[in-house]
């Protein structure tokens, strides 16, 4: 799948679109989702142009990829949920349900999340 973009994260990125900024640096940008599910909801993004999980991981040098997940965890000790833990989630794909073709990890916190998987 080629990179689109008109995505929302696209036109995040340039500033099309407003959001609610928790981390920036020169690789990665992070902010609070929109439609929030859990009492912390907040989304990392890379700067540079990935659909998903398997292209970043494919197509992105090694050093990007390793400082993308560490920057994950260290934005989720920054948001003060590592004690009681959270959820980091990538969804890939149609399967994956995933939305915005921008490949993002989702950290969730604030509550016990459950099971992992809901049951339809
Ligand atoms: P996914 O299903 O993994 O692609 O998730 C996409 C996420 O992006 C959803 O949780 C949406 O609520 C969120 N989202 C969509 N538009 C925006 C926006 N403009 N600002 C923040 N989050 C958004």
């Amino acid at each position: 799948m080629s990179y689109d973009r008109d995505n929302i994260f696209a036109k995040i990125l340039r500033g099309e679109i407003p959001n609610d900024t928790v981390y920036e640096d020169d690789e990665v940008l992070a902010f609070r989702d929109i439609s929030p599910q859990a009492p912390v909801h907040v989304l990392v993004i890379p700067k540079g142009e990935y659909v998903s999980l398997d292209d970043f991981t494919r197509d992105a040098p090694a050093e990007v990829v390793g400082r993308f997940f560490e920057k994950v965890s260290a934005i989720a000790r920054q948001l003060g949920v590592d004690g009681d833990g959270y959820r980091a989630i990538a969804n890939i794909g149609q399967n994956g349900g995933q939305l915005v073709p921008h490949f993002h990890v989702h950290i969730c916190a604030g509550r016990p999340l459950g099971r992992m998987i809901a049951r339809e």
